[in-house]
């Protein structure tokens, strides 16, 4: 179970990012070997992905983050505090470079922070297991990759034992219930190299798919940047909106359409929290929020 939940985040890392994030998951790999000789026998059953209503949403706190990628070069997060309660959907929103993937990141525990502290259900996630940690999160990059292989096997990356009614039903969820019919041969269809027979809009929501697919508490979205139709668009509020019912839901927002149903959004410039509130009170009440919006395009 351990592996195979850690098998597509560093494919997705590996395939999404270039040198960087290469870096990173390889000082992950290292660290996740250390820490499962050390934890796993005491970090328990892992909660029964499908028990029941579904598992417990969770919150998330930053804690005067204060983070940066290399000592030396200024500060990605300038002591950074906010708090998102269980459940609900939370849009980060900023210029490009502002540190909203980085928060997600360090959610993640890719890194951690040069001092603060990073809260999951009120528990740091330095103490938390990193399997537990992992388990409890679903993370769909921004440009998510859909990897070589078939449409089943890319969803099984998330949940290898799945049946095939629970990959309909997670397809369903992301509104892609078509997909398998519409596909030549159903979820065997090879869905190319990268998933290049999907258009973009379709491939970041079967990696939403794949992590809906091991009922996460918590979903970390960083939203495509690419332009998407009206249906692709609407299809994706409407995702992130039904898992924001049952589960605590963050999204690094580029669409004006995502953001203004959102029960808050963090507008952060240049490492920091600008302000936090719902899309009319920032209308209202911030400049900066109040120009990202009239583009239609909240970062970049
Ligand atoms: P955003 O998502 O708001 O565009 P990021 O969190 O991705 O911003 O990045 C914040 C800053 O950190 C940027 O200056 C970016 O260049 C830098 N950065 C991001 N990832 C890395 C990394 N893996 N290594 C070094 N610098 C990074
Ligand atoms: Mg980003």
């Amino acid at each position: 179970l351990y592996l195979f939940s850690l098998a597509p985040r560093i494919n997705q890392l590996v395939g999404a990012a270039g040198q960087f994030q290469v870096g990173a998951a390889a000082a992950l790999r290292i660290r996740e070997a250390e820490e499962m000789a050390v934890e796993d026998p005491g970090a328990g059953p892992e909660p029964a992905a499908d028990a029941g209503c579904g598992p417990r949403p969770a919150s998330v706190a930053f804690d005067r983050v204060r983070f940066g990628y290399r000592p030396g070069l200024p500060a990605v997060h300038r002591r950074i505090s906010f708090t998102v309660p269980a459940r609900g959907l939370t849009a980060f929103v900023g210029p490009s470079g502002a540190g909203k993937t980085t928060v997600f990141s360090l959610i993640e525990r890719f890194y951690e922070p040069d001092s603060g502290r990073v809260l999951l259900d009120g528990r740091d996630v330095r103490h938390w297991p990193l399997s537990a940690l992992r388990a409890a999160i679903g993370y769909v990059e921004q440009d998510a990759p859909v990897l070589a292989g078939t449409l089943r096997e890319n969803l099984l990356l998330g949940v290898p034992h799945a049946t095939d009614g629970q990959l309909r039903e997670v397809l369903r969820r992301a509104r892609l219930d078509d997909l398998a019919d519409r596909l030549p041969e159903g979820l065997d269809t090879t869905v190319g190299h990268r998933g290049s027979m999907l258009s973009g809009g379709e491939r970041q929501r079967v990696a939403i798919a794949r992590a809906l697919l091991r009922s996460p508490r918590l979903l970390l979205l960083d939203e495509a940047t690419s332009q998407l139709d009206a249906a692709n668009e609407a299809a994706l509020r409407g995702t992130v909106a039904d898992a924001a019912r049952t589960m605590t839901v963050l999204v690094v927002a580029h669409r004006l359409s995502t953001v203004t149903g959102a029960d808050r959004i963090v507008v952060m410039e240049a490492g920091r929290i600008r302000a936090v509130g719902t899309h009319a009170k920032l209308l209202a009440s911030d400049e900066l929020y109040g120009r990202l919006a009239a583009t239609q395009l909240l970062a970049n």
